[in-house]
């Protein structure tokens, strides 16, 4: 499915979401009716929720193409390559976020909490 622009009714957010190409509305996380907003095809919304995620950090002063090519335009194809630049990937359906490894401390902390609240597991 393809990705498209949504303009909630009621709460008047936009947003990006995979819908069928015959959808015509979408649903907001308000839970409102959205409607599909004419698609700019090669660019992202400068506006898009995870934009800001992405421009945070990525290297502004870096001379490397994929960086400069992103920053100049911030369409689907450069952001494709600059996550190939950067030997990054998107995560896979179902994949768990890579994050810090639990410690041993603080896992036993997490069962001890856990016991806390069910006395009886
Ligand atoms: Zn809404």
């Amino acid at each position: 499915m393809p990705l498209y622009d949504f303009a909630c009714r009621v709460c008047g957010r936009t947003f990006e979401a995979l819908a069928r190409m015959d959808a015509g509305q979408g649903v907001c996380a308000c839970g409102g009716t959205a409607e599909r907003l004419i698609s700019v095809g090669r660019g992202y919304r400068a506006d898009a929720d995870w934009l800001p995620s992405v421009t945070a950090v990525v290297d502004k002063d870096s001379p490397a193409p994929h960086v400069r090519a992103f920053l100049a335009e911030p369409s689907r194809a450069n952001y494709r390559r600059w996550l190939a630049g950067e030997k990054l990937r998107p995560l896979e359906p179902g994949e768990p976020r890579p994050g810090p490894a639990l410690g041993p401390e603080i896992a036993r902390e997490v069962r001890a909490r856990f016991a806390a609240r069910h006395p009886d597991a």
